[in-house]
């Protein structure tokens, strides 16, 4: 198996390393309520999925 001749230094692995950043989910407006929510998800203001309530949300 091919093993690496050298170390890496810190230098390259930390700006390798901060390339990577958090974002921000996707979401859509609730067909529904309006309210932004996850794509593929019930709606969590007024718990509807798919034109059908599925979820009893406590307000
Ligand atoms: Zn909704």
């Amino acid at each position: 198996m091919a093993v690496p001749k050298r170390r890496h230094s810190k230098t390259r692995r930390n700006k390798r390393r901060g390339q990577w950043k958090i974002s921000a989910p996707t979401t859509v407006a609730c067909s529904h309520c309006g309210e932004p929510k996850r794509l593929h998800r019930i709606c969590p203001h007024c718990g509807h999925y798919k034109g059908e309530e599925v979820l009893l949300v406590k307000s």
